[in-house]
């Protein structure tokens, strides 16, 4: 088992890490021991309870790559190998496809009662492992601790959510056109779902996915991200205890554009659900058009924070705080440029600034750590160049502004002031701990500048002004908006963008109809006795 090649690395003396994107980096041995340590106590507890998989799901047994290749799984804080796992492509795609296909049948004839109280049961089992998942997520990922967590009881909570959803897919009797007929509309499942995960969100990011299809009568084929796939395969463990039959949930990760192609362009999957960058999420949708796919997408965001000169600056500092720093800035709906009014941005700037100061940067299973590693050293260096660029055009660093001493990938908490629109940080995602100052005049220069933008997903508004409120969320082209609030993602509420963030909702009654078509029966010669 690779974890303890990982605890080798830490008794060998802290060498060279093996990831390849971290070769040139080393370790200080207390920080190699401490991970280490808390590693191998992590793999071993979820070896013991059999959460600590390393192949695909296909068909409801477990395999490895049909030609025996593996990828390797990396701690980002550490870049300690935690896990070989099966590199599946093309034809294991397949293979899960058509038990995909052939569960449907099955699947999509039990009640939805039936369906909901296996949801049920799983929902209960990952909440049961909460804490493994969420140690598993931070070995994987890097989160913190307590926010891997969250993101467990976050994720579960779209099973329980669905679980309660099925048994409501109501359809409707509507009032005939003619009088010897009678019209009705049925909402059926859809068929076997293709569903494409990220690395920033290693459980929540299928659950809100695999819930839906599955409450609805779906059967699914996922990919999860190569970096996090051990968080995919534990959770879909738990759905086999369970009681989800063979077939009807698969996992398949490795070789992606195979295992894309392989799902866009068999006519056996009738949905394409993704999450992940715009650029990829571009390709799949062409990819869809030959077998005309629905498809359902969550891509990049460009949020903005607008802090009004009326806004209570503590619940601004506060809400900007969360809606950027989660997840090290990891997030597509994390505040991507913070827009303050001229007469508050002097006192915001200070007082943001004191607050980002105090976030602890660390190893996720550090108690107190607040911030992470980035995923990669590739994402430390497009926040680099970001910075970079903004300095070069007139930008001023407040705080950080560089890699933390920490080494690997940890990044400092950065606060810049003097943005414009003109730095690529206004225009593209910046995936990190940077957190770029805007100043705006007027309300129509708030609402110009923060629709300056291909992207529509998540925007947030501080203000005391009820009126203002109305008059800015109305006129913001974004799929979500919070106000006076920087964490608003909830199961019961649909989550998605407009514009190039995407297309369709996930979470909420919303998510459900993703899954769904829409079957229109008409009854003739109804007047006959
Ligand atoms: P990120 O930058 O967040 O990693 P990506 O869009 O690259 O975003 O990745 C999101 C998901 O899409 C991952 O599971 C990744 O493996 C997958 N992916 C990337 N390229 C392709 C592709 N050509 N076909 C199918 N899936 C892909």
């Amino acid at each position: 088992m690779v974890i303890g090649a990982a605890a080798l690395v830490a008794i060998g003396g802290c060498r060279k890490l093996v990831s390849s994107s971290h070769t040139s980096l080393l370790l200080v041995s207390s920080q190699c021991r401490q991970m280490s340590t808390d590693a191998q106590s992590v793999s071993e507890k979820l070896r013991s309870s059999g959460l600590l998989r390393t192949q695909g799901l296909i068909g409801g047994r477990w395999i490895d790559s049909y030609d025996k290749k593996t990828i390797k799984v990396n701690n980002p804080a550490t870049g300690e190998i935690v896990a070989d796992v099966a590199c599946m492509g093309t034809k294991e795609t397949n293979d899960a496809i058509a038990s995909s296909y052939e569960a449907f049948t099955s699947w999509s004839r039990l009640t939805a009662g039936e369906r909901s109280k296996v949801l049920r049961r799983w929902y209960d089992l990952l909440i049961a492992h909460k804490e493994e998942l969420g140690q598993l997520i931070t070995l994987e990922q890097g989160k913190p601790l307590k926010e891997a967590i969250g993101e467990v009881a976050y994720g579960a909570s779209f099973i329980e959510y669905y679980a309660e959803e099925a048994k409501r897919v109501y359809g409707d009797i509507i009032p005939p056109n003619l009088s010897d007929r009678r019209l009705l509309v049925l909402k059926q499942p859809i068929g076997v779902v293709g569903a494409i995960t990220p690395w920033n969100f290693p459980l929540a990011m299928i659950t809100r996915k695999v819930g839906p299809a599955l409450a609805s009568g779906c059967t699914v084929v996922v990919k999860p991200s190569e970096l996090t796939p051990l968080t995919a395969l534990a959770a879909a463990e738990l759905a086999l205890q369970a009681g989800v039959p063979p077939g009807a949930l698969n996992v398949v990760m490795g070789n992606a554009p195979e295992i894309g192609d392989a799902l866009l362009t068999s006519p056996k999957v009738r949905k394409i659900t993704f999450t992940g960058s715009t650029a990829v999420g571009k390709k799949l949708m062409a990819a869809a058009a030959p077998t005309v796919k629905k498809v359902s997408l969550e891509l990049g965001g460009n949020a903005p924070s607008i802090v009004f000169d009326d806004a209570d600056l503590d619940v601004a500092v506060k809400g900007t705080l969360a809606a950027k720093f989660r997840n090290s800035g990891q997030t597509c709906v994390c505040a991507n440029r913070v827009l303050v009014q001229d007469g508050i941005y002097d006192k915001f700037a200070e007082a943001f600034s004191e607050a980002v100061q105090k976030l602890e940067v660390g190893d996720g299973f550090k108690e107190g750590t607040t911030q992470g590693p980035l995923i990669n050293d590739a994402a430390v260096q497009k926040v680099e160049s970001f910075v970079q660029d903004a300095v070069s055009k007139g930008a001023k660093i407040l705080l950080g502004g560089k890699r933390h001493s920490l080494g690997m990938t940890f990044y400092e908490p950065t606060v810049i002031r003097d943005v414009s629109s003109d730095m690529i940080m206004s225009k593209e995602e910046i995936f990190g701990p940077v957190a770029p100052l805007i100043r705006f005049k007027t309300e129509e220069d708030a609402i110009r500048i923060a629709n300056d933008t291909i992207a529509g997903l998540a925007a947030y508004i501080f203000t005391n002004s009820v009126q203002r409120s109305w008059r800015v969320f109305e006129a913001l082209e974004y799929g979500l908006v919070g106000v006076n609030e920087g964490l608003i993602s909830t199961e019961v509420a649909p989550f998605g963008g407009v514009k190039q963030s995407g297309l369709g909702r996930e979470g909420s009654k919303y998510g459900m109809d993703e899954y769904l078509e829409i079957k229109y029966v008409c009854l003739g010669d109804m007047n006959r006795h």
